[in-house]
């Protein structure tokens, strides 16, 4: 009796209630993005994971849903998230990245000298404790605009060979675009971090809210100053080829909860 009723009360609840965004940034494998759905409770659910604070935004004003931004060095299999304190137990898939190999005439970019290293680790420095801002706004939204118009040239994920030597992989998206092109905020935002770094070139950090965090590289121009409120598609800077790049380009990085995520996700643009 009390199975037939328990069954009765499932088929008078909606079907799985899962929204687009959910369906559109769900990609659980390393580098991904793994929604998890919490409820239609009054209020935001706390969510972490790996210790640092998660995105939570209620979906179409009814279901609250986590966004988890799941590191490129993540181990395919079980995974868990704390939801208010308790254990919440997800699968992270396994995905296959391609191998790239670079070469550089500049032999200091891929062995740099002692000077060149610490620089690099106090500019590292810098870039981590803007990745880990976690503010109180809502993302302005989560399927992001692309920032440049032109195609996309080498993906987020891909092992580097630079000159042969295997270097950290590829952390962002590249866009291929003249020298110039505009860069536009994908979503709302404030200018958390501007740098002229070794490997990055000219670089603008954007907080778009709750650890969702752009960073834009290798621009020939920068078109903001620190703190400065960027509207949706407000102006960052222009394209160039500064820092270590073989040519005029811009690489992209999406973070979350302190992760590099593949932006391709929240274009649309993810391969499997
Ligand atoms: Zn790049």
């Amino acid at each position: 009796m009390r199975l037939l009723a328990l069954l009765l009360l499932c088929l008078a609840l909606p079907v799985h209630a899962e929204g687009f965004i959910s369906r559109l940034l769900h990609k659980p494998v390393p580098g991904g993005v793994a929604v998890l759905q919490l409820g239609s409770g009054a209020s935001a659910p706390q969510v972490r994971f790996q210790g640092k604070p998660v995105l939570t935004v209620k979906e179409d004003g009814r279901q609250w849903i986590a966004i988890i931004g799941l590191p490129l060095t993540s181990q395919p299999g079980a995974a868990q998230a704390l939801v208010d304190g308790q254990a919440v137990a997800f699968q992270i898939g396994s995905k296959h990245y391609r191998e790239q190999r670079i070469t550089l005439k500049n032999q200091e970019q891929v062995n740099p000298s002692p000077a060149n290293l610490q620089r690099i680790e106090r500019e590292l420095a810098e870039q981590t404790l803007a990745y880990q801002q976690f503010s109180p706004r809502q993302p302005s939204n989560l399927l992001l605009d692309k920032p440049v118009d032109g195609p996309l040239s080498s993906p987020f994920g891909l092992r580097r060979f630079f000159n042969g030597e295997e270097r950290n992989p590829h952390s962002g998206l590249d866009f291929a675009a003249r020298a110039g092109t505009p860069i536009k905020a994908p979503a709302a935002g404030k200018v958390s971090l501007i740098g002229d770094y070794f490997f990055n070139g000219k670089t603008v950090f954007v907080d778009h809210g709750q650890g969702l965090i752009s960073m834009f590289c290798h621009l020939s121009k920068v078109d903001v100053q620190l703190g400065q409120e960027l509207p949706r598609g407000g102006l960052v800077g222009k394209v160039g080829s500064t820092g270590r790049a073989t040519g005029p380009h811009m690489h992209w990085n999406v973070s979350l909860n302190d992760a590099r995520v593949d932006p391709a996700i929240f274009i649309g643009a993810f391969k499997p």
